[in-house]
């Protein structure tokens, strides 16, 4: 057993979780009631102090200068290298390529590893239920080099038919790409069952990882994915950071994704040799602070334990779900929340998505409405758009509590105007 999080210190690192909003015209404002953290996360001043604390005294360049302040930023740039596999399990630090967030590693797999192993008739194997970040890419592979796309259907309340995998994958699967956490249904998937069948198969598997890593533990190396892509902004951590962890088998043997400065061994004018990894990955100057700040928010989240964070996230869905589905008209999406993380979307009848998010943004309650870059599952869902209240390390039953009230609040109002 993990010691429950202690909530009131926890909201008190965070100094805009103080922010009183004055949309209702309710005397001193409401509340903020941030739910909006699949979209991405606050932070606490942890993380912001370690930002002014680097531009104050240990900013310059990495990799590059022979000076004292080069040397103290590549040192602290390499440390949160460091931090990111220890937090993901990783072998080896080389096996920790910074990104600028979970898109570009997708990316990046699909256009180094793809290219050089996808030809006319492969099959890259995916699930209805892909961000489009996990989507795109391959969409793009495959037009570049004549792969067929096909998807791993999912059941009516949002879990994948794992079954599906025994025939859909063949020695024709190269690749197998799929996330470990959805960002509208919180269903957990599978993964180490999936990339256990992958494998069998010949098939590499690539993990999105952007709503897992932030809410789980997460063990690379038990779940034996071959890449896995997160991103700093859903962690505590700032936007244009991520990482992309990759088998160092495959990672050297893939050619480049970017060219420029700090990836090379030498360039002549003929041509250029790849410098060692990770570096092979990291062309240009990276994003130095943001790097270092993320090793802040993930030693925050460290200390306090992805166990009780995952207890807290499930007990606070169970309290949405409770509250949500009591009202009527509400169609909640996904599995029961007990098989899933802290993500609870649903549909209000007759009110339009983003109507419910406007009006629970009067009562202070901040949700994310649309399709949440996930067209092809609301379409299979037979939806457009839906409302999505997504939590986090420093939320509260009392703002689940100003959430449903929000949500009846909508439902009444518009059964007035109809
Ligand atoms: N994959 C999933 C499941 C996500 O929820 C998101 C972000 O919403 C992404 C990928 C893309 O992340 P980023 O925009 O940080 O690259």
């Amino acid at each position: 057993m993990t010691a429950p999080l202690d909530i009131e210190r926890i909201r008190a690192d965070f100094p805009i979780l103080q922010t009183r909003l004055h949309a209702n015209r309710v005397e001193g404002g409401v509340p903020l009631a941030f739910l909006d953290n699949a979209a991405s996360t606050q932070h606490p001043r942890q993380v912001i102090q370690t930002i002014v604390r680097v531009f104050e005294h240990d900013y310059a360049n990495v990799h590059r200068g022979i000076h004292s302040l080069s040397e103290r930023s590549t040192e602290l740039y390499e440390a949160a290298r460091e931090q990111a596999r220890a937090f993901i399990n990783a072998a080896d630090g080389t096996e920790i390529i910074f990104t600028r967030g979970t898109t570009e590693g997708i990316n990046l797999v699909a256009r180094s590893w793809g290219d050089s192993h996808l030809h006319p008739g492969d099959e890259i194997l995916l699930t209805e239920m892909e961000h489009h970040s996990n989507l795109v890419p391959w969409h793009q592979l495959a037009a570049r080099t004549g792969a067929i796309v096909r998807f791993v259907p999912i059941t009516v309340d949002g879990q994948l038919v794992v079954d599906a995998l025994d025939s859909l994958l063949t020695e024709r699967t190269k690749i197998v790409a799929l996330t470990h956490v959805s960002n509208v249904l919180g269903t957990i998937n599978p993964v180490e069952a999936i990339i256990e069948k992958a494998h069998s198969h010949g098939a590499i598997v690539v993990i999105d990882a952007a709503q897992s890593v932030p809410h789980l533990v997460t063990d690379v190396q038990a779940m034996h994915c071959d890449f896995l892509a997160f991103s700093g902004h859903k962690m505590l951590g700032p936007t244009g950071i991520g990482v992309l962890y990759g088998r160092r088998e495959l990672l050297e043997t893939m050619p480049p994704f970017f060219g420029g400065g700090g990836m090379i061994r030498r360039v002549g004018l003929g041509g250029y040799e790849p410098g060692d990894l990770p570096a092979k990955f990291e062309a240009g100057t990276p994003p130095i602070v943001e790097a270092i700040a993320l090793g802040t928010a993930i030693d925050y989240l460290q200390r306090l334990g992805l166990e009780a964070i995952h207890a807290h996230e499930v007990a606070l869905g169970q309290l949405a779900y409770d509250r949500l589905s009591a009202i009527q008209g509400v169609r909640l999406l996904g599995p029961g929340p007990r098989r899933k993380s802290g993500i609870i979307s649903f549909t209000l009848d007759g009110v339009h998505s983003h109507d419910v998010a406007q009006v629970l943004d009067h009562h202070g309650v901040a949700v994310r409405a649309g399709h949440h870059c996930t067209m092809p599952l609301h379409k299979r869902l037979g939806i457009a758009a839906s409302v999505r209240a997504s939590f986090y390390l420093y939320n509260t039953p009392e703002e689940i509590e100003q959430f449903a009230g929000a949500v009846n609040r909508v439902k009444h109002l518009f059964a007035r105007k109809h």
